[in-house]
């Protein structure tokens, strides 16, 4: 049943090209997914699964089927939202991410699995908006549509100098990044009575070399650095009391970042205070590092031997991905699949090109991972 399940995916080539170039032609941004969740929903529904659409308020939609016996509830994620950029004063939509190739993949995998049936357990086909605002993650599991969910995976394309078309990896390990702001409060003055006052300015600029000066253990890939600074007391000639700043967080496991944080708190707490001044520090915006279960990324690994014969080991990016809240959030057990696809120039970029022949290939790896937990 295996061979038919992969073989019916090749004869249905054309139907998961045409698809994508459905999605691709209507490039949505963040939280404003509504063409885009009306052709999956559709695509689901006349496949036999139980459709929930708008979820949390928001485009997000869930598919469901179940089985007749006992088994997990099993997640498969897809990405919803296209990027805009500014081209010639008009700002305008690109899937320059590849999240319509995403969504394409696990679409045509649920349609196949829908065909089969599925003996055991529930699959859960989520489609979900926002990930490059990185809010959607936390708002589809926010609706507690997810709570009953054991297992999940994602899929993603990955540029050419990570992996070629017809490679991919079970573990594409993305890093934790981190926002944090900080208002540095001095007091003002006269310029000719600066010992009247507490200058902003000065606080702020111990407050880098402090922050500058952190040290985490050198074999984990991590940084901080001040990424916006703005003070201005409004004459040239008084001390500005108030001094605002943005940090920007990276390191490459979750237990790093947390100590990154408690750190760059301490050395803005500390720093502002050595001329006077108070800081108040807050995290802003951020996303957790991959998390994976070793299961779910053999099972992940499985896949791709079967359907590629040879499995790329893991790949470490800088970039962040909404995912990894459902593990860290959600307490979901994840896998994540990055999929090579002769990715040029690169992702984000709005002319981004790969090859389709990755469209099938991905099919087939969430479908026999699907049927593996599933149905075989
Ligand atoms: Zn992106
Ligand atoms: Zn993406």
């Amino acid at each position: 049943m295996l061979t038919e399940l992969l073989r019916s995916i090749d004869e249905n080539r054309e139907s998961i090209i045409g698809s994508y170039h459905k999605l691709h032609n209507i490039p949505e941004k963040a939280w404003e997914e509504v063409k885009t969740s009306e052709l999956l929903s559709e695509a689901l529904r006349n496949s036999g699964f139980e459709v929930t659409e708008n979820i949390a308020g928001t485009t997000g939609i869930i598919g469901v089927i179940s089985g007749s016996e006992p088994g997990p509830v099993y997640g498969v994620r897809a990405d919803m939202d296209a990027l805009q950029f500014m081209m010639e004063g008009k700002a305008v939509n690109i899937h320059a991410c590849g999240h319509d190739a995403n969504c394409t993949m696990v679409l045509h995998a649920a349609q196949e699995i829908a065909k089969l049936g599925i003996k055991r357990g529930t699959l859960k086909i989520v489609f979900q908006p926002a990930e490059e605002a990185l809010g959607g993650a936390e708002a589809m599991l926010d609706s507690g549509l997810l709570s009953d969910v054991d297992e999940m995976i994602g899929i993603h394309l990955r540029p050419i100098h990570e992996a070629r078309v017809g490679e991919a990896t079970p573990a594409l390990l993305h890093g934790a990044s981190c926002i944090i702001s900080a208002a540095i409060k001095g007091a003002a003055a006269h310029g000719a009575r600066p010992h009247l006052g507490i200058n902003a300015i000065d606080g702020a600029a111990a407050v880098v070399n402090a922050v500058n000066a952190i040290k985490l253990v050198p074999t984990t890939p991590y940084s901080v650095k001040a990424t916006k600074l703005i003070a201005n007391g409004g004459a040239n000639n008084t001390i500005p009391d108030l001094a605002e700043m943005i940090f920007d967080l990276r390191a490459q496991t979750n237990e790093a970042m947390e100590q990154l944080i408690k750190k760059t708190f301490n050395a803005i707490e500390q720093g502002a205070a050595t001329v006077g001044a108070a800081a108040t520090v807050k995290v802003i915006a951020g996303v957790p590092g991959a998390e994976y279960d070793d299961e779910m990324v053999n099972r992940a690994k499985g896949a791709i031997q079967a359907v590629l014969g040879d499995v790329l080991g893991p790949i470490t990016t800088p970039g962040g991905e909404d995912f990894h809240y459902y593990a860290t959030k959600g307490k979901i057990k994840t896998a994540y699949i990055g999929l090579g696809a002769d990715l040029e120039p690169g992702l984000h970029h709005p002319e981004m090109k790969f090859n389709l022949d990755a469209l099938i290939t991905g099919t087939k790896i969430i479908a026999y991972n699907i049927y593996e937990r599933l149905i075989g």
